[in-house]
């Protein structure tokens, strides 16, 4: 159903699925060319900034920004426009003729879209132990791009084996005192040029063969430890640290379009080198969905952007 209650089928030039920052863009873009786009975003419309506290990266807010409402200000700005959103988890998607046609909540309403832009992010994939979930924000993340910054003289825990592991800990020595990786396996999987740049490290220590259990703290005080297992010897104990970022792969939201669009093999939707256009003309891929490299807020914004104009371009022709 639309946010205005309204139950009719919807049909539009561009449609959007995903409200962040792509999608939003993408939104505003297509609003100001009079498309008249709708947005079906789920039940926590904004994407992955809505899980972020403070955004300092975002370039226009010298003094930073809330992650929840720099998202408000994207929709606000898209609705501005005339941007319609609409709340609902879609759970087909036939893109075999034009429109294209996305059924939503098991088939209660359905929209279609001339054009459709795909923005549906990427998850960074959790551990799902205890006290992650209630500390994100407050000690855990899964991003040190975003978060590093707050965490300056700390010492700090990032899970994982991969070069997103060695990438975040290196990244994560600018700030923090000292950074331990902590790892199930003694082998990492992490390319040789990225393990050799942590090893050097002096700031980076190791915690191999070893599995999370549970983050230990309070959202007012912060991380204290996290529980970790000796794979080896079973033993399990508290490890201080003042901060846990997961760094154990994203997981691009994509499984809608499985067999229709075209993947890598870790489901992120491929488009044309320097352009948002997947394999089916008519759909558009923009932000973390397609992008496994720099997954910025930014980015995605300027890819959103890209979705925008190359659609208009399309249903122009
Ligand atoms: P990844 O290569 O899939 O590595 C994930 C790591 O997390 C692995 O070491 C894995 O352990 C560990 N892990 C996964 N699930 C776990 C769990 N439940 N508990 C504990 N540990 C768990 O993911 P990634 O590091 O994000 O990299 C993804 C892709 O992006 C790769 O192709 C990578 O090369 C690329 N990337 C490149 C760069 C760069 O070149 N600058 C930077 C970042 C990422 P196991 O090893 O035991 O499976």
């Amino acid at each position: 159903m639309s946010d205005d209650g309204n139950t009719e089928p919807l049909h539009t030039a561009v449609l959007i699925l995903g409200s962040g920052p792509a999608g939003c863009t993408a939104a505003l873009y297509a609003a100001r060319a009079d498309l008249g786009p709708i947005v079906v975003h789920g039940v926590q419309p904004g994407g992955q900034l809505t899980i972020t506290t403070d955004v300092e990266n975002y370039p226009g807010f010298p003094e930073g920004i809330m992650g929840p409402e720099l998202m408000e200000r994207f929709e606000q700005q898209a609705a501005r426009f005339g941007t319609k959103f609409v709340q609902g988890h879609v759970t087909k998607a036939d893109l075999s003729q034009r429109p294209f046609r996305l059924e939503i909540d098991e088939g209660e309403s359905v929209i279609t879209g001339d054009a459709l832009i795909i923005s549906t992010g990427a998850t960074a994939k959790l551990l799902g132990i205890p006290g992650e979930g209630e500390l994100m924000g407050f000690g855990v993340s899964a991003c040190a791009t975003c978060d590093g910054f707050f965490f300056r003289d700390k010492e700090l825990v990032v899970v994982g084996g991969g070069d997103s592991a060695m990438e975040e800990a290196t990244f994560l020595t600018k700030f923090a005192t000292k950074v331990t990786i902590v790892h199930r396996r003694e082998g990492l999987r992490a390319s040789k040029i990225m393990q050799e740049r942590a090893r050097a490290n002096p700031k980076i220590k190791w915690l191999l063969s070893h599995t999370p259990e549970a983050v230990i703290g309070t959202k007012e005080g912060g991380v204290t430890a996290l529980t970790v297992r000796n794979v080896k010897t079973d033993k399990v104990y508290d490890f201080a640290t003042q901060g846990v970022f997961m760094a154990i792969g994203h997981k691009p939201n994509t499984s809608l379009f499985e067999g229709t669009l075209t993947m890598d093999e870790t489901g992120y939707l491929v488009t044309e080198a320097d352009s948002t256009r997947t394999n089916i003309p008519g759909v558009f891929a923009c932000g973390d969905v397609q992008d496994s490299v720099y997954r910025q807020a930014v980015t995605a914004a300027g890819t959103g952007c890209m979705a925008a104009l190359e659609a208009e371009s399309f249903l122009q022709h």
